[in-house]
């Protein structure tokens, strides 16, 4: 007999006016793949590649990325594989990279900024990107984004990447679509720009959150504070949304929000289709997903963009959804 799970798993995440959204899984390990697809992920929106940073005691070289990531897209069988370059700093070390200590690290030299500051980190990592994207549909993800210049910045280094594998005659992707995370106020309010020099956004709530209200998302002390449902952070999710949409890109949002199941319909509502979560997530986002129709959601939506509280807007989702 089959269980909920797995009906759910072979069913689309669909809403009940015909709207399919996409599901995609956050990884942080090509060991998390096969969980992945048992909850029914339709590709990886968010491999978070710190963790293969994190299991060496020096930088993992080019082949070891590339085995890596070369063992997600198999996996996945031709489904897209939204792989982010190396988002340490902040409050992530890596002892064999000796990064000296910060006094605001979260505003210090983090994601993209240390990667910039650390060429060979960078190419290395893009090579080993454009290797894999010969076996499968590999996008690039760029964290920590919050101007134009990092961007333009960053398709020198990747053309850099490119030519040198041209040159040594190894087989590699010519191109692969680059996306940004939009976790930072700049990034939102540059979102109209970001958008026409790159292929799609992801919106990472977390660091949105964290840098919109100003709230360190670890610090237990204001932890009451760290509201990701506030309607500071909502607009910001709405502007960005339009934004893609109005230059006909995709956007995906992968932080927390994602995978909570009230804020997941709300998303929808705002526009979003595509969602990115810890796989353990899927099954219950989906299910609810299937049981609302995306006009009613959208309804519900521009009633809590007009709330002035994270409170109300709590009260409304559940009020609207249960
Ligand atoms: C985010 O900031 O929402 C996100 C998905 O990235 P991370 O949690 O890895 O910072
Ligand atoms: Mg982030």
């Amino acid at each position: 007999e089959r269980t909920l799970l797995e009906e759910l798993r072979d069913l689309p995440a669909q809403t009940s006016d015909g709207v399919m959204i996409k599901l995609v899984a956050n990884i942080g390990s090509p060991a998390d793949s096969g969980p992945a697809l048992s909850k029914g992920a339709e590709g990886v929106g968010l491999y978070r590649v710190e963790f293969l940073f994190m299991e060496t005691s020096e930088a993992p070289d080019e082949e070891m990325q590339y085995q890596a990531f070369k063992s997600v897209v198999d996996d996945m069988k031709g489904m897209p594989v939204v792989i982010r370059t190396l988002d340490v700093g902040g409050d992530k070390g890596l002892p064999y990279l000796a990064l000296p200590k910060e006094e605001n690290p979260f505003l210090g030299c983090r994601g993209i900024r240390l990667c910039f500051e650390r060429p060979s980190l960078l190419l290395s990592q893009l090579r080993a990107l454009l290797r894999a994207g010969v076996h499968g549909d590999i996008r690039i993800l760029i964290p920590m984004i919050s101007s134009l210049d990092e961007v333009r910045r960053f398709k020198k280094f990747l053309a850099e990447a490119q030519s040198s594998l041209e040159n040594e005659g190894i087989a590699h992707a010519k191109e692969l679509p680059l996306g940004v995370m939009i976790e930072t106020p700049a990034a939102v309010f540059l979102a109209p720009h970001l958008i026409r020099e790159t292929d799609f956004f992801s919106i990472g709530t977390n660091d949105l959150t964290q840098y919109t209200l100003a709230v360190d998302r670890q610090n237990e002390r204001i932890a009451d504070l760290f509201e990701q449902l506030s309607p500071a952070v909502l607009l910001g999710i709405k502007y960005t949304v339009d934004a893609a949409r109005e230059a006909g890109k995709p956007v995906c949002v992968c932080g927390q929000m994602a995978g909570d199941v009230n804020s997941a319909l709300l998303l929808v509502g705002l526009g979003v289709e595509e969602l990115s979560m810890s796989p353990v997530h899927i099954p219950r986002v989906k299910n609810a997903i299937r049981k609302h129709s995306r006009v009613r959601l959208r309804e519900i939506a521009k009633e809590v963009l007009g709330l002035a509280t994270a409170t109300e807007v709590k009260m409304k989702l559940e009020k609207c959804l249960g």
